[in-house]
């Protein structure tokens, strides 16, 4: 465990939010103490309230905040006597509880203090942190975890069986803290879920928690659990389809269409080839609250409807038990071990995909340690079972409110690095989807760095080159739903007698071969789009109305435009719809600079901006407007349209 503590970037001793946030940050930088919102931190802090009577105030982390980045808007204050009190009470049920947090904090704007906050309350120590820290839940969910944990800590620790985090949790925590803890206690190991420190100073406590955490493995490294070999066979470079249709399947299970995110590295890919992978990866989660976003079992291999036969059982054997009646959530895994395909995270975005793909290679490490050091050991399925049913995570999942139009979808633009295709991509984005980028420019692959997004570097000209980009693509978010075929060139303006065949064959090339080859390429991805495929050709004013001195740009357009409505024919029966737009005019897009605008101006006797709005609603038209327009020729709207052409160009009175 590496000590982080920086004095010379560390706040002044004097300032203890700040301070609280330093070290929280320094908690969550590091995946194997928390990952995505796990954990939480707390201190407490006298001040004077409106009467000018000191008060003091538990600061804890409040929902929705992750430790990483947290800033002190993100600890909520807790009146600290009222929820010492609240510590007595024989019982209190969660929902209660958290409705005590809320109407006891000193700030209304505050966040819903995390539902430890009690548990934070009641140990008597200025700073509280409290992680999940790998190491510790390695070997708390080993063979006799609890005796190792015993011959780890002596009594630096007080050791809490598993106990569902809430008000009970806290109030079993009272009773032993006071039992078990001495002079020599410096934290506390909840079995099966994590590990708090304290202290009198965020140092002092975060320093405990790294010794704490050092302190398992080194014992897993004494015991050979600690370096595990993966020897993986080669990945599979051509497992699209089978990736498709597994998204797919798993889509109609869920209900609604979902990302699939597939890790190759030899990690993933050795663990999904285990031999004993039945036995070690079908105990459980590493601790409970993982179960939110994982489900309490990976599906191994890709029968889905065996997973979803499993789920139903697992959900009938223990809601009877629970104290209200439960709705059964979707069936669906999130997690998918296969030994073609590796580990496939599954989120309803990019986004949660990357966190269940996240968690899950640190729940290999914890399982595979665990199982070196004699066997993994996670809680029954009824522990899970209640985590998962909770009243409180179940809150939270209905708090996520209605989903973006093209959630857990896949788009793909071409020539999308800047101009008209920059714009499909975020018009794509702001919509929900995951979206690729091709462009032959390399600055694609660096066009956002976020998770629902992958730029490749991409020859569209290159039959290899587009279909290694849609295995790329498959790879990264499970298929595709969404096509949009906007790359294209627009040579200098040369007329028919002057035209070389290669200069004709160039622009062909690009602006309708490739495209041939795409759709193509691209058929048996978007037959198996959850939602029926969408195809959006940017094409031309120059359809409709072609212009002299462009004749292998309007040929090559017409023709892309016939093999547009080709394709609607052909794959209407695949549920599969093909429109076009022609946008005239975009001026904001790389070939239009400040010099070629006034220069075509002066050329029909305009100012620049009379120039951009020459067309019938005397409207400028953007790239951002197009880039719109293909958006929703995806969506709902056109939903059942095809083969349309649809001019974006402010009306122009050779088209009308
Ligand atoms: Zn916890």
């Amino acid at each position: 465990m590496k000590n982080l503590w920086n004095d010379a970037q560390s706040p002044a001793a004097t300032d203890a939010i700040a301070l609280r946030v330093y070290s929280s940050r320094l908690l969550g930088q590091d995946k194997t103490l928390v990952l995505h919102g796990g954990g939480n931190t707390s201190v407490k802090i006298a001040e004077p309230n409106a009467f000018g009577e000191m008060e003091e105030i538990l600061y804890v982390k409040g929902s929705g905040w992750d430790l990483e980045k947290i800033e002190a808007a993100g600890f909520s204050p807790v009146r600290l006597d009222h929820l010492k009190r609240l510590a007595q009470l024989p019982s209190l049920p969660d929902p209660a509880m958290v409705n005590e947090l809320v109407t006891h904090m000193t700030r209304a704007a505050a966040p819903v203090p995390s539902v430890e906050a009690i548990l934070h309350a009641i140990l008597p120590f200025k700073v509280v942190d409290h992680t999940h820290a790998d190491a510790v839940i390695t070997v708390s969910n080993s063979v006799d975890g609890a005796a190792r944990i015993k011959e780890i800590y002596g009594d630096a620790v007080v050791v809490i069986p598993y106990v569902m985090p809430g008000f009970d949790l806290a109030r079993l925590c009272v009773v032993e803290f006071a039992k078990q803890a001495g002079p020599q206690t410096i934290g506390m190991v909840l079995l099966n879920h994590g590990i708090f420190s304290f202290g009198n100073t965020a140092r002092e406590s975060y320093e405990r928690m790294i010794d704490l955490v050092g302190r398992a493995e080194d014992y897993l490294k004494r015991k050979q659990a600690w370096d595990i070999t993966w020897t993986a066979p080669v990945a599979a470079t051509d497992a699209g389809l089978d990736l498709a249709r597994l998204r797919k399947d798993i889509s109609a299970l869920a209900g609604f269409p979902i990302i699939v995110a597939r890790t190759v590295d030899s990690q993933a890919l050795a663990f999904a080839n285990r031999p004993d992978l039945a036995t070690i990866a079908q105990q459980g989660p590493a601790t409970p609250d993982h179960v939110i976003r994982t489900k309490r079992l990976p599906m191994l291999g890709r029968d889905v409807a065996a997973y979803a036969t499993a789920y139903r059982a697992y959900f009938e054997a223990h809601e009877p038990q629970a104290k209200e009646r439960k709705t059964m959530l979707d069936a669906a895994p999130r997690v998918v071990l296969d030994p073609r395909l590796g580990l496939c995270a599954i989120g309803r975005s990019a986004k949660d995909a990357a966190v269940v793909a996240e968690i899950y290679s640190h729940t290999i490490d914890i399982i595979a340690r665990a199982t070196a050091l004699g066997g993994y050991r996670a809680l029954p399925a009824k522990d899970i079972f209640d985590v998962e049913y909770w009243d409180l995570e179940q809150a939270k999942l209905k708090k996520g409110g209605k989903p973006a139009a093209f959630a857990g979808e896949v788009a793909l633009v071409t020539g999308a690095a800047s101009g008209i295709g920059k714009a499909c991509v975020d018009s794509l984005l702001a919509r929900g989807a995951a979206v690729v980028g091709l462009d032959l420019n390399p600055a694609i692959t660096t066009l956002y760095q976020r998770p629902d997004f992958l730029g490749i570097q991409c020859d569209v000209g290159a039959e290899d080159q587009i279909k290694a980009a849609l295995q790329r693509t498959a790879d990264a978010f499970g298929g595709l739903d969404m096509l949009v075929l906007n790359a294209g060139i627009f040579p200098a303006g040369c007329r028919i007698e002057d035209l070389a065949l290669d200069a004709w064959r160039k622009v062909m090339n690009i602006n309708l071969d490739a495209n041939l080859v795409l759709l193509r390429e691209a058929h048996p991805f978007l037959k198996l789009a959850p939602r029926g495929g969408r195809v959006v050709i940017i094409g031309s004013k120059n359809v409709p109305a072609p212009g002299p001195g462009a004749a292998a740009y309007s040929a090559s357009k017409a023709a892309l435009n016939q093999l547009a409505r080709v394709a609607a024919l052909e794959w209407g029966n695949d549920n599969i719809r093909i429109n076009s737009l022609h946008p005239n005019a975009v001026f904001d897009t790389a070939i239009w600079t400040e010099e070629v605008l006034a220069s075509r101006a002066r050329h029909y006797g305009l100012t620049v901006d009379a120039y951009k709005r020459n067309n019938v609603l005397k409207v400028e038209v953007t790239s951002r407007d197009v880039a719109e327009l293909a958006a929703e020729m995806c969506g709902n709207l056109f939903a059942k349209t095809t083969a349309a052409q649809v001019p974006v160009d402010g009306g122009n009175d050779r088209v009308i």
